[in-house]
């Protein structure tokens, strides 16, 4: 097999993999919830769903203080957030990259039905993406996301949805690459149902590795792109209650097992734990003894938010009280993610499944 017809020229690759939106102690503020999204978020605290309230809530985190700065090093938008502005007339990714962060932005188009299957999905979005990164480049983002979901039960995810949605992923990535965006690619695993540990384990090193073939096969430059995926824990319904220390053993090994060195960075979501949940694994993950050739950090949505939402309230009298619960969860992120970004070589027999 002879190499391919190159996909990116060495500049482009050069470009990407310049484009450094995460460490070890610095993480991401995913504030990219779709208009529906939001609604919910915003109706959990009385506040209505207009455009100005999304825009206030939004420009609270945006504009929180100095001390977030050094956990925080790239904020995901919705596209129109991307198009609106602070109240002193900046546009947001300006208010954003003026913090030294990078500006990220959804750019699928949601979840939809995958036909035949017993309730599983893909994602779509790629009609157009070509045409929408070169624009949302040029108005100042630097990386992207698309997330797939993935089931488990007894009989999902099925093969056919493992596949359809790692190939997605990888022509949306290859697509962001073209334009000079780093793709964050993001196959969430959800934490619905009963299973245990060691299942949400063997799939999630399955989904992966189907998700790196299709990569390799769309010829993905690895070190331009990161992955944001489950931790691997228990499902909601499941009686056995893990520790800390056996999720991070459980999400490290199989990271391990299928994500290639070249990635950068690995950026969980937090997919509906307690801002406390997500902290505390995370520092477990980051004191796992085994080597982590990734910096393992958080792209959270909810485990940053969910303190400052209900402080604000939808009051602009309750801002300051808000940014000082985002500036609470953003430190405790940067703090815990900061432990050993290498592990202890010597460990590698105590992986476990
Ligand atoms: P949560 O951290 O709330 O799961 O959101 C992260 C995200 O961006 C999901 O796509």
């Amino acid at each position: 097999m002879s190499p391919p017809v190159p996909a990116l020229t060495p500049e482009q690759k050069k470009e990407l993999a310049a484009i450094r939106i995460v460490a070890p102690g610095k993480g991401i503020l995913a504030a990219d919830e779709s208009t529906g999204s939001i609604a919910k978020r915003l109706s959990s605290v009385g506040a209505e769903n207009t455009e100005e309230n999304r825009r206030w809530y939004r420009q609270l985190l945006f504009t929180a203080d100095k001390r977030v700065e050094p956990c925080i090093g790239g904020v995901i938008l919705f596209h129109e957030t991307m198009y609106q502005k602070a109240d002193d007339g900046r546009p947001f990714p300006q208010v954003i990259r003026d913090k030294g962060a990078l500006v990220g932005i959804k750019v699928d188009k949601g979840v939809v039905p995958l036909a035949g299957t017993n309730g599983e999905t893909t994602t779509q979005g790629l009609d157009g993406l070509m045409e929408r990164c070169a624009q949302y480049k040029k108005d100042g983002a630097d990386f992207a996301k698309w997330r797939c979901v993935l089931k488990i039960t007894a009989h999902t995810p099925t093969p056919l949805a493992v596949m359809e949605n790692a190939n997605v992923l990888a022509r949306y990535a290859s697509i962001c690459q073209q334009n000079g965006i780093v793709p964050i690619v993001e196959p969430e695993i959800l934490p619905d149902g009963d299973h245990d540990l060691k299942t949400c384990q063997y799939v999630t090193e399955k989904v992966l590795a189907a998700v790196y073939k299709a990569l390799s096969d769309h010829h993905v430059y690895l070190e331009g792109t990161l992955l944001k995926p489950n931790m691997v824990t228990a499902g909601h319904a499941c009686a056995t209650k893990y520790s800390p220390e056996e999720i991070a053993m459980a999400t490290v090994t199989a990271l391990r097992r299928t994500v290639p060195p070249a990635v950068p960075g690995i950026t969980f979501l937090s997919g509906g734990q307690s801002e406390e949940e997500a902290s505390l694994n995370l520092n477990a993950i980051n004191r796992c003894p085994l080597p982590r050739p990734w910096a393992l950090t958080f792209s959270y949505g909810r485990a940053l938010q969910a303190s400052a939402l209900k402080a604000w309230a939808g009051k602009k009298d309750n801002t300051k009280a808000a940014q000082e619960e985002f500036v609470k969860r953003a430190l405790v992120g940067g703090t815990w993610g900061h432990f050993g970004d290498i592990g202890d070589t010597r460990s590698s027999s105590r992986e476990r499944w």
